[in-house]
């Protein structure tokens, strides 16, 4: 499979060079040059397969032969060492649950299915490892140094702004050894991503084949398309029209859903639901596509102005506006609004969900009011523990610490500080 550049201006890649580089040369993202629907035949016996049967299925043509068949059932059974269930909620509505792995939220299918598929490409160079280099505000950084772990010929150094994380994020990414380094800078999130562009386009550093670790990269993107094949076959016997909604900052998880809808599999109806960064129902509402600079939310890992995967949805309806609306909704809501939503789940519904999942509901009980016949199914991105300051005063409750976060809270803390880009550019060199 070859991949081309969105923006156009950049060689097209394999399926290989698209994950080593993680963005074209022209600062474009990669899409693949083909998309084959699979057989029909495939959804009527989906429920007699398992997952990774299907994940097989789902992802094998954005491989083709650069990983041998048994070797990428390999890396999928290792991606898939957690379970996804289906939880219902309310009558009609259900919550796909993304956050039963190692670091409770859904970034760990992406990063351990991408780390594992680096690891195959880099086994036979042992002297030209990949470093991949990650600045996180939380999330993002914990799921990509557990994913990592362990995984030959990949280093991993992580930066994160000093006391801007959560002591469990924080734990997350700075007690695991070895193969992951994290740098704590002095400064906020921005010179955290400052200094890892920086060191993207710095020549002196070529030697080290940086990569990146984010949602840009397709092999974070596509196997997130794995979870929505699971949910249609949990609720598949219904026989009834299915409505997404995702809780969306960067937009990668629903366009990884819109992917899986091309492939053939049956969805009605996506909504994109929003905290009030609201780009994207803005471009909706008025056509116009005018990012704004990113405001701060209880559901933080969705605090993104300029969400970088809407240009692949755009690719994915061949920029058909029409098209894309009949499929596509998109709704913003405050924090106010989600902290009525978190209370009104727990108390009616007895379900405990995070401000993340909430925003979600929010989006689909409005969908739903169009589509009376259908069911929803909101994505839960993260366990509640994840965000306890946020979930234990609003629900006036005390949360258990699930096994995973217990054996990361009592470890020791191991991390460089840093200050400038000099002084990160002296510990790559190391
Ligand atoms: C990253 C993240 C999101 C946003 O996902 P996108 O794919 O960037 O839209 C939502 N919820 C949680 C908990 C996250 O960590």
């Amino acid at each position: 499979m070859k991949y081309y550049s969105l923006n156009h201006n950049a060689p097209k890649v394999s399926f290989q060079e698209a994950v080593i580089q993680g963005l074209a040369s022209d600062k474009g993202l990669y899409f693949p040059e083909n998309i084959t629907p699979l057989d029909p035949s495939f959804f009527d016996k989906i429920e007699s397969l398992s997952h990774e049967e299907i994940a097989f299925e789902a992802i094998k043509q954005f491989v083709g032969d650069e990983i041998p068949a048994e070797k990428l059932k390999e890396i999928i059974a290792d991606t898939l060492v957690f379970d996804f269930p289906v939880v219902k909620v309310e009558n009609g509505i259900y919550s796909l649950e993304l956050f039963h792995g190692p670091t409770m939220a859904f970034k760990d299918v992406g990063a351990r299915f991408m780390s594992r598929c680096l690891g195959y490409f880099n086994k036979d160079k042992k002297d030209a490892k990949n470093t991949v280099l990650v600045a996180t505000s939380g999330d993002t950084g914990g799921a990509v140094a557990s994913g990592f772990l362990g995984v030959d010929g990949v280093d991993v150094v992580i930066l994160y702004p000093s006391g801007k994380v959560s002591d469990i994020q924080e734990k997350q990414l700075t007690t695991l050894g070895q193969n992951i380094k994290a740098l704590e800078v002095d400064g906020v999130f921005d010179d955290c991503q400052d200094m890892v562009k920086k060191a993207f386009l710095d020549e002196t550093l070529a030697h080290k084949n940086l990569t990146s670790a984010n949602s840009i990269n397709i092999a974070r993107w596509l196997p997130q398309m794995f979870y929505f094949f699971f949910a249609y076959k949990a609720l598949k016997s219904q026989n009834k029209p299915l409505v997404f909604s995702c809780p969306s900052g960067n937009f990668g998880n629903i366009c990884a859903g819109i992917m899986a809808k091309k492939l053939g599999l049956p969805i009605e109806h996506f909504v994109a639901s929003t905290n009030v960064n609201d780009t994207v129902p803005r471009f909706l509402e008025n056509g116009k596509y005018d990012p704004k600079p990113s405001k701060a939310t209880i559901s933080n890992a969705m605090d993104v102005g300029n969400p970088s995967n809407f240009i692949r949805i755009q690719e994915l309806y061949n920029n058909d506006l029409k098209a894309f609306e009949k499929d596509f909704s998109s709704y913003s809501y405050t924090d106010e609004e989600t902290l009525d939503a978190l209370k009104k789940i727990y108390n009616t519904d007895g379900y405990i969900a995070e401000p993340h999942g909430a925003v979600g509901y929010l989006g689909l009980k409005k969908e739903l009011e169009k589509h009376p016949n259908a069911i929803g199914i909101f994505l839960e991105t993260a366990h509640p523990i994840k965000f306890l300051d946020v979930v234990e005063p609003a629900l006036g409750i005390t949360l258990p610490i699930p096994a995973q976060i217990e054996s990361v809270i009592n470890e020791e803390k191991v991390s460089v500080k840093i200050k400038s880009y000099e002084e990160l550019k002296g510990f790559l060199n190391l």
